[in-house]
């Protein structure tokens, strides 16, 4: 029996994002050290009881990063646990540091950006 499978991801303004930035998430993915240095400077992981889920480095990775390996081609259930990383566990508040230089809230950024471009963001972000 055939099933008909439905399309919910429009993989063409995933691809366009991840094209234009490149050369930062490849570098970011080459970069990272899994130090976990990050974690302590980020006051949302602290007050989580150092949830692994708020760490800097555990959000872009498994946000942007995983985007970027799996070329776009994410479940839309992929994608809306991603929303949960990038909007409800960061709040951009640009105070992670990483002694390698990385940039993880712009990293962030990106992820929500390919988030919205698919519908999945927050009353907030409208
Ligand atoms: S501090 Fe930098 S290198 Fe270390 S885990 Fe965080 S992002 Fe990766
Ligand atoms: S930008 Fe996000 S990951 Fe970085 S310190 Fe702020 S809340 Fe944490």
């Amino acid at each position: 029996m055939k099933h008909k499978i439905k399309l919910e991801i429009d993989t063409a303004p995933i691809k366009s994002i991840l094209n234009q930035n490149k050369k930062q998430i490849k570098l970011g993915l080459s970069m990272c050290a899994h130090c976990a240095l990050c974690a302590e400077s980020c006051f949302l992981y602290i007050s989580n009881d150092r949830d692994p889920e708020y760490m800097p480095a555990y959000k872009f990775i498994n946000t942007i990063g995983r985007l970027y390996k799996k070329k776009g081609k994410v479940s839309k259930e992929a994608l809306e646990k991603m929303g949960e990383l990038v909007f409800d566990k960061c709040v951009l508040c640009t105070r992670c540091y990483c002694p390698f230089g990385i940039d993880i809230p712009s990293l962030i950024t990106l992820g929500r950006r390919i988030c919205r471009s698919q519908g999945v963001f927050r009353e907030y972000d409208k």
